[in-house]
């Protein structure tokens, strides 16, 4: 079948009141962003609270797994559409209905279908209204296939047939991402390491329409170039979701050093995060994010009990903490990680800065006053190393 269109459905943002044109508009921002990148001649329109996308020499697949990657979007429905003649004249009715049918049999070669058309007629000018001419679309078929049944109820095939600017016909609902189209929520830092979780997590967030920066915490020569380059290509899936976003590499080696050689060793991870908790929160204001996002999830690893988390957030002065993965199972976000194309770089074995400095017996009850009183123990030098963090850091612009 020679589709020409796509009918965007959307769920949500349909109902956001008088706001709802600033969701549509990011919601078609999201679209133009998406098919720039593919082959074709692509026209996105608004009209009367659908999104419609017409398109030319395309490629059917590459499009649809674009469309695919835009939050907000809960269904893509590809569509014929039928041109108004010289006249500005849609079809009379046996032309729709013959359009009808042209569809059906190019679609579903297979006949043996019950089947319902539902019309909606924008264009109030066309001479049967709705249910008549949903009737007569459905008594034609009926005579053209022998095989197909109605079904008003349960059909396997639901033919929707609109009569407005043009004329659409289609059935297919081929599932979108759903959420938010992205640019609808404000930003947020993501605190993105090479594992499975924090690529997940910024996923998530993303999919409420937020935007996202990123930080990585890199420690030369402990760590090499291609644990960088994961988290590099780790930002490029995310960004295709979500657009291009600004990775800031901090150097955290110095500042690792320091706590490895002033602080007890089993509260090291601990101590650790709690850095790159305030380096966030510090970058994430300078950069105007509005929460910081991490993939931690309680119970994962000894600086994921409540009480490690009740320790790291502490820090966090300026900001929520947004963890969408805190009740996850691992399977679960393994599940989402492969299906957003992830996990294939987040299982490369590339060391992370943690697992180096890793101690043998973390705690895994820290308690906060104790933290703290050892921090005390970096007071000569943290101050100056943290500035320097914040000040060395390498903005890698990642474009999808
Ligand atoms: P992930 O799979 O996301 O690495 P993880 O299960 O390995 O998570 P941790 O290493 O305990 O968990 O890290 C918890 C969270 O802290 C991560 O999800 C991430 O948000 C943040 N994080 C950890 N290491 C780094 C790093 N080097 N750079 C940036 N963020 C980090
Ligand atoms: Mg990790």
């Amino acid at each position: 079948m020679q589709y020409h269109a796509f009918v965007i459905k959307y769920a949500e943002i349909g109902v956001k009141g008088k706001n709802r044109y600033i969701f549509e508009d990011a919601l078609v921002k999201q679209i133009k962003r998406v098919l720039s990148k593919c082959d074709g001649n692509f026209s996105i329109s608004k009209v009367a609270g659908r999104v419609y996308v017409e398109a030319e020499g395309f490629d059917f697949d590459e499009t649809v797994s674009a469309l695919q990657r835009v939050f907000g979007i809960t269904g893509i429905c590809p569509a014929v559409s039928v041109e108004r003649d010289g006249e500005n004249n849609l079809p009379d009715v046996n032309g729709v209905c013959q359009e009808v049918i042209k569809f059906v049999d190019g679609v579903y070669p297979d006949k043996n279908k019950t089947f319902k058309v539902k019309v909606r007629r924008v264009d109030k000018s066309y001479p049967l209204d709705s249910m008549e001419l949903a009737a007569e679309i459905g008594a034609q078929v009926l005579d053209a296939f022998s095989e197909m049944k109605v079904d008003v109820h349960n059909p396997d095939i639901l033919i929707n047939v609109e009569i407005r600017e043009k004329m659409n016909i289609f059935s297919e609902i081929i599932p979108g991402p759903g959420g938010m189209p992205i640019g609808t929520a404000g930003k947020a830092m993501l605190l993105l390491s090479g594992g499975i979780d924090s690529p997940v997590a910024g996923y998530m967030i993303a999919k409420r329409g937020v935007d996202l920066e990123a930080v990585y915490f890199n420690a030369p020569p402990y760590t090499s170039e291609k644990a960088k380059q994961k988290v590099v290509d780790l930002a490029g899936v995310i960004a295709k979701y979500t657009g291009s976003i600004k990775l800031h590499v901090i150097n955290f080696t110095d500042i690792q050093m320091y706590i490895y050689e002033k602080c007890p060793h089993d509260e090291l991870t601990i101590i650790m995060r709690r850095y790159m908790m305030k380096i966030a929160d510090k970058i994430a204001v300078e950069t105007g994010c509005m929460g910081l996002v991490t993939g931690e999830s309680i119970g994962q690893v000894a600086s994921q009990t409540m009480q490690s988390l009740m320790c790291t957030g502490e820090v966090v002065r300026d900001m929520p903490v947004y963890r969408p993965l805190i009740a996850f199972d691992k399977q679960d976000i393994v599940d989402i990680s492969q299906k957003i194309d992830a996990y294939e770089t987040s299982i490369l074995p590339y060391e992370d800065c943690c697992t180096i400095f890793v101690a043998k017996h973390p705690v895994t009850k820290p308690r906060l006053d104790i933290i703290e009183k050892h921090e005390e123990n970096l007071a000569e030098k943290i101050d100056e190393l943290f500035r320097i963090a914040i000040e060395t850091d390498e903005v890698i612009e990642i474009r999808k």
